[in-house]
């Protein structure tokens, strides 16, 4: 960790007659040109699509006095001095090929935002990583809540940062979902404190390498002023905060499952304990919450809920408000979800587990598991997930597109499972799989949708497929 090489303020922008590209209409992209025209920059919009409602979203756009490109997202407007993009857009787009050139800065929606908070503006606690962000940044919100601060879970997570920062509500501190396209295009972020929660190969095609992504993740630690977290079980994790310029002063903070060593949070007997932020840490630890107070007492939802407590900890949260927030913390639907008991088996609904690395973490926090999975693999292999989790496997039932993909995984690695290949994508399909799930399962074992894949092939999305799954487990019930 170097440090003194950056500000904790980002530079002040003016945009009165700057000339800036908006690449890209749409949920970022007509707010962005909307107030940078009202800050009085010359905006021209550019859009690679000229659909219905990019007509109707130029033309509101162009009432205002802002030119609208439809049809050319790849070339650069003349005398562009300043590129907002939407962070979805490729880095080797042609677009960014002639701004590098150019010598034009590019900027996200999470830079827009940082560079048009106020100088009063909140802190921001930020997480990124692969999986678990959402659960973290929730769990975060809830003990920043019990501990009497104005907060929200806001960013990717599907709150606009730009409406945070310039709408009227106060906040003491924000809990702030960072995805890596969005830390890809935030050159000048500076969080208060930040975490990264797991790094396994996801979002390759956009960013080019594992290397790539890593990089972009690490973002997310450049300046940060008091605690950057990370997860001892994944030593990507550490690496870049050994990578990360900081401020003066700031910590190496770790979480673990397992006995925190000093300047760790982790689990002792059941316990959550924080030997980061106490006294004399060489001898003392500090209570902060019993694992039973989290739900679900998954393992990886345990490391959640350890590096939500670090953030917290780091801005001078009370133990007692970690307890407190992690108690009052319900996860959003499809993850690790309940459903129901029946004959003894457990039915529960992780559709959100969309790649391998998050169903790897659902499988192992149940000892015998009917696993219900498949759909689109994304380029994504098996061999790893099935033969690590193949020895909690009951059985397996598998449906959508690329289901071949994880029979082959398991022939390989667990050819004793039984297998059940769903040859169908039609919506009776879950229905079906719930079915011959239950046919499997015994007294005792779960019934897991952990699906390792993405829904489209048979969804409209991951919500969907959750819903099929607990629609069907209500049929058996019935
Ligand atoms: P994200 O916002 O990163 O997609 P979520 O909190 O929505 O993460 O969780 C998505 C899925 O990832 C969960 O349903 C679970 O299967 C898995 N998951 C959650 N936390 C972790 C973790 N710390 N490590 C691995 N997998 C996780």
């Amino acid at each position: 960790m170097g440090s003194g090489q950056v500000t904790s303020t980002s530079e002040l922008y003016d945009f009165q007659g700057k000339h800036v590209t908006v690449a890209g209409l749409g949920v970022s992209g007509v707010p962005a040109a909307k107030v940078l025209h009202a800050r009085g920059a010359s905006v021209t919009v550019v859009n690679d699509g000229d659909d219905a409602r990019a007509r109707e979203q130029a033309a509101e756009l162009e009432a205002l006095g802002i030119t609208v490109r439809l049809g050319d997202g790849a070339t650069l407007p003349e005398s562009t001095e300043l590129i907002v993009t939407a962070p979805g857009w490729k880095p080797d787009k042609p677009l960014f090929l002639a701004a590098a050139e150019a010598g034009v800065p590019v900027w996200g929606d999470v830079e827009l935002a940082w560079r048009l908070r106020g100088p009063d503006a909140a802190p921001w606690l930020a997480v990124t990583g692969t999986n678990g962000k959402t659960t973290t940044v929730q769990m975060l919100a809830s003990i920043l809540k019990a501990a009497g601060l104005r907060t929200a879970a806001v960013g990717n997570i599907g709150v606009s940062l730009l409406d945070v920062v310039l709408g009227d509500e106060e906040y003491d501190v924000l809990a702030v979902e960072l995805s890596s396209y969005q830390l890809h295009w935030a050159p000048s972020l500076r969080a208060h404190s930040a975490a990264v929660l797991n790094l396994a190969p996801d979002h390759l095609d956009w960013h080019g390498s594992m290397e790539a992504y890593a990089k972009d993740k690490g973002r997310i630690y450049e300046g940060n002023r008091v605690a950057c977290v990370y997860n001892v079980a994944d030593k990507l994790t550490e690496d870049l905060v050994r990578e990360a310029d900081v401020e003066e002063g700031c910590r190496a903070i770790g979480f673990t499952l397992g006995s925190p060593a000093p300047s760790q949070l982790g689990v002792v007997d059941g316990i959550l304990v924080d030997r980061a932020f106490v006294e004399n840490r060489q001898k003392n630890a500090q209570e902060l919450a019993e694992v039973s107070d989290i739900d679900p007492p998954a393992p990886h939802n345990i490391a959640n809920a350890l590096a939500a407590a670090a953030l917290a900890r780091a801005f001078g949260v009370p133990a007692q408000a970690v307890r407190d927030g992690l108690k009052a913390f319900r996860p959003d639907a499809h993850r690790i979800e309940h459903v129901a008991d029946l004959d003894g088996v457990a039915y529960v609904d992780d559709s959100k587990a969309t790649n391998t690395h998050a169903a790897e973490a659902s499988l192992a926090a149940y000892e015998s598991i009917v696993w219900i999975a498949g759909g689109l693999a994304k380029g994504a292999t098996f061999e790893e997930l099935v033969a690590k989790s193949a020895k909690r496997l009951r059985g397996a039932v598998l449906i959508g597109a690329d289901r071949a993909l994880i029979r082959d995984a398991l022939a390989r690695h667990a050819p004793e499972v039984p297998v059940v290949d769903l040859d169908r994508t039609d919506t009776g399909a879950m229905l079906q799989a719930v079915t011959e799930a239950r046919r499997l399962a015994q007294p005792g074992d779960t019934v897991l949708l952990a699906p390792a894949c993405a829904s489209m092939d048979m969804f409209t999305n991951y919500n969907q497929r959750g819903d099929a799954f607990a629609a069907a487990v209500r049929g058996l019930e019935a």
